[in-house]
């Protein structure tokens, strides 16, 4: 049944176009079009319906919970993190493990990265060519490119991984003191020689998405659009969150559900599962998939509990990550012009606009 509830899946903002945008969509589903559209549909209705389907459509299957940056607006940054989190990669035999089930149970997608930075993981290329080996269609991942090398790009354009976004905060100056010890040029250089591989292999895949925080790039949204158009699939700019948990003024939405908890689950590299893939501290352990299958944990009391406890609107009462998350906060609309087109930024209300505040 239809609740009036108030959802939302993200606050990400496109500065691409929407023929761009419609492209780069295209692309992602390539290969396997029909079911990638009927998983959207699946992913944006069935949470709205209450209708839970019986293994999770996608799987953050964290390849490694540490980091090789320190940005200063990221929360494994903090001692909160470092103090509740093993800092670990993940084993292939428990990532095979993983998939294995995911291909048994239908799973439709996997992201390789959850908190840390994947490629720390000495095996994230075989991962992703594991992974699409099984039969997974959609598998992506998330990565701040500084160990990402050319060759293993090319890599995963031969193996046919769908989707990678690059963290990519500001222009200049601004991203080599966020993203130190990147710096800027040589980043540009580095995603320009991986559409030349895309383009001398005749892929489309993987697409290629960029995305920084508003606040990085908001003096110059134009400058950000225009380095990466032609060279990327899809531009993007998300709000600073407060992942410092620095807030204490913060407003929420009234009557939140949240659908996160009906369309993906989240798997820390030591294999403990945690309430969703915004629960970064590991505020809720719900099951831990070196005991316990994935099917299982997805259906068991904790998870069903949450579910149950969203539909009465009561998740930022009960649960500490939910009162920490975005999704739940209350935003105001910033408006920039980019190529000629309005758009808009849902920034957290009582929110700074200071990266690292
Ligand atoms: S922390 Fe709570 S509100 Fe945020 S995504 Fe998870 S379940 Fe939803």
């Amino acid at each position: 049944m239809f609740s009036r509830s108030e959802m939302r899946d993200d606050d990400q903002t496109y500065l691409s176009s929407f023929l761009e945008s419609a492209r780069f969509f295209y692309f992602r589903g390539k290969g396997h079009l029909f079911r990638f559209l009927q998983n959207r549909v699946r992913w944006h209705l069935y949470p709205r319906l209450h209708i839970l389907p019986g293994f999770p459509d996608h799987l953050d299957i964290e390849a490694s919970s540490a980091c090789n940056m320190r940005c200063p607006m990221c929360f494994t940054i903090t001692e909160e993190y470092k103090r509740v989190t093993k800092l670990t990669v993940m084993p292939f035999e428990l990532f095979t493990r993983i998939v294995d089930e995911c291909v048994e149970q239908g799973a439709f997608s996997i992201r390789l990265s959850w908190r840390g930075e994947p490629t720390v993981n000495p095996r994230f290329v075989d991962m992703a060519r594991y992974a699409k080996s099984r039969g997974i269609k959609e598998v992506s991942s998330l990565t701040n490119l500084l160990k990402l090398t050319p060759a293993m790009f090319e890599e995963l354009v031969e193996i046919g991984m769908d989707w990678l976004t690059i963290s990519f905060d500001g222009m200049g100056e601004t991203y080599n003191q966020i993203r130190a010890p990147a710096k800027f040029e040589e980043a540009v250089a580095k995603i320009r020689a991986f559409h030349d591989i895309k383009v001398r292999k005749g892929s489309a895949k993987p697409v290629v998405k960029i995305q920084g925080v508003w606040p990085a790039i908001k003096e110059n949204p134009q400058a950000f659009y225009d380095t990466f158009r032609g060279i990327v699939d899809q531009v993007a700019v998300n709000p600073l969150l407060d992942y410092l948990r620095k807030d204490t003024a913060i407003a929420y939405r009234k009557n939140f559900t949240c659908p996160v908890i009906w369309q993906r689950l989240a798997i820390g590299a030591d294999g403990k599962v945690f309430l969703c893939v915004h629960d970064e501290l590991s505020h809720h352990l719900v099951g831990d998939v070196n005991t316990d299958s994935i099917e299982r944990i997805w259906n068991g009391p904790l998870l069903r509990e949450a579910r149950e406890i969203h539909l009465k609107h009561m998740g930022v009462e009960r649960y500490t990550a939910c009162a920490q998350c975005f999704l739940p906060r209350a935003s105001v609309p910033v408006t920039a012009e980019v190529a000629g087109r309005m758009v808009t930024v849902h920034a957290m209300t009582n929110r700074s606009d200071t990266v690292g505040q």
